[in-house]
């Protein structure tokens, strides 16, 4: 089954369940200062569980196109390094607001997997809430699932929510006990089932959660009831892609595929599963989606997370042995495998190529002799990159300091991130001082020290064809 049909497809069964088929929102939250992306379906329905928004039907469903790489929920380090995690996904979700609940909510999941979609049933396990006996006896006397294959996470902490079967958006806002679905793709896998210590492995992918909302956590961290229990249910597409299509990394699905056929092309690798083409693939969408979202990279907020992830990028491509740029040509492909589904970014697409391909120019003027410098200080500092010298990558070569921190992971140095962080506040210091004896108002420092003062080349080109979406 295609990534495109099993999109359909989930749509098709939650509309057949009486639910309301709604477009998946921005990127950028529409109006949730608490909130830096959109990381899970329920965030356009925020205020609909808080009870502030009202909306003509108690059911919905989308698929709604997911960040998860800034805030609470961050995936950035993973990617390029687990089966399952990307920074932009799309989750698969169903929402029931103040409707049905925990039975009809299970139910339904259960019967898309294993009916509609025909998983095996055996290969799938469950968690529940520790204290959530309700939906324990629900998976276990009413959909069958047996006793060893369901598994109550509880909580190591002491703290009555601090474990992972509880889930919140973000610190603030509406969360809830979860029971999630996993998918054992086989024991020639490492890693163990759910709850077990070595359960971070890639065998057993969670591919549904389903949370039961009930509660509204506020900034002191108490839970007071929502005015109606809810459900909401996420499911990574990419994941349920990879079930379906018998592969074990969602990297290799269809989607990404073609995604990686393009990136080894433009890159001249020879090796397909090549670590640098997925993290490429990856953040091709991050970065193409971010833009039509109207974020634009820059050194603060938002356009600094897309910034990073850009140059996150580059520097992958810059590993395999391009020295020109290519990263912009990925948006074509991407059209390509996800412009019928998303039609504005396949309005876009000529805008999205120009805004990366503007911050490439930028970035490779500085990023060849900034590995340079990273080599030179790698050759002399043992297993830690020291923070004045992290701090000079960044403020004269434009690498963000999770840049070079990627790059001392992958030869197994570490960054001594609270140097940076003083070499960081040195800087300021130095600037406010500055800025003392300064008549007119000067740019800040940090703005002003990544690197050279902007000219941004495509500006007439980007704000002629795409000033409505630059916000
Ligand atoms: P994991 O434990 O694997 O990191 P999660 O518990 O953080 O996943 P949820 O917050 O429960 O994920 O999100 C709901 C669903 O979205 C997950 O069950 C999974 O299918 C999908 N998902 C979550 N994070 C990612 C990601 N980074 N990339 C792709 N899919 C994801
Ligand atoms: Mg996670
Ligand atoms: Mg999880
Ligand atoms: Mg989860």
């Amino acid at each position: 089954m295609k990534t495109a049909d099993i999109r359909s497809a989930f749509l098709d069964y939650f509309r057949a369940k009486d639910h309301t088929i709604v477009p998946s929102s921005s990127l950028v939250p529409a109006s949730d200062p608490t909130l830096l992306f959109t990381n899970s379906g329920m965030v356009q329905f925020k205020n609909v569980f808080l009870g502030s928004e009202k909306l003509p039907y108690v059911r919905a469903a989308d698929v709604q196109r997911c960040l998860r790489a800034g805030g609470k929920h961050n995936d950035l380090d993973s990617v390029g390094y687990t089966a399952r995690h990307h920074t932009f996904f799309e989750m698969l979700g169903n929402w029931s607001f103040g409707d049905y609940f925990k039975r009809d909510a299970i139910r339904y999941a259960w019967e898309l997997l294993t009916s509609v979609l025909k998983l095996a049933p055996e290969k799938l396990w469950v968690t529940v809430y520790h204290t959530d006996d309700e939906a324990y006896d629900i998976w276990n006397k009413e959909m069958g699932v047996p006793a060893e294959r369901i598994v109550r996470i509880g909580d190591n902490k002491g703290e009555p929510f601090a474990s992972d079967n509880f889930w919140q958006m973000a610190d603030t806002g509406p969360c809830g006990p979860c029971t999630e679905i996993f998918y054992d793709h086989g024991p020639e896998i490492t890693g163990g089932p759910p709850g077990s210590p070595d359960e971070d492995g890639d065998r057993y992918i969670e591919i549904w959660n389903l949370v039961f909302m009930q509660f509204d956590r506020a900034p002191d961290g108490t839970l007071s009831p929502l005015p109606a229990p809810c459900v909401d249910t996420g499911m990574g597409l990419e994941r349920l892609a990879a079930v379906l299509q018998h592969v074990h990394s969602n990297y290799e699905i269809d989607l990404f595929q073609h995604l990686i056929k393009v990136a080894a092309e433009l890159t001249n690798t020879k090796d397909i599963a090549n670590k640098s083409l997925r993290v490429i693939a990856d953040h091709i969408r991050a970065c193409s989606f971010l833009i039509v979202d109207g974020v634009l990279p820059s050194n603060e907020g938002r356009g600094y997370v897309l910034r990073r992830i850009i140059r996150r990028a580059l520097r992958h491509g810059w590993m395999l042995g391009v020295r020109g740029d290519f990263f912009w040509k990925m948006v074509k492909p991407l059209v390509e495998e996800m412009g019928v589904a998303y039609p504005e970014l396949a309005a876009k697409q000529a805008f999205v190529e120009e805004a990366l391909r503007t911050e490439e120019q930028r970035f490779g003027e500085t990023l060849e002799h900034g590995m340079r410098v990273f080599d030179e200080v790698a050759s002399k500092s043992g297993r830690t990159i020291p923070g004045e010298d992290a701090f000079r990558l960044y403020d004269t070569y434009g690498f963000p300091v999770d840049l070079t921190a990627d790059i001392a992971r992958e030869r197994g140095l570490t960054v001594d991130m609270a140097g940076f962080e003083q070499s960081m506040a040195q800087q300021r210091e130095r600037a406010r001082a500055a800025s003392r004896f300064e008549a007119k108002g000067q740019m800040p420092a940090e703005l002003a020290s990544q690197l050279k003062p902007t000219e941004f080349l495509g500006y007439h080109t980007l704000s002629a064809q795409g000033s409505k979406v630059v916000g």
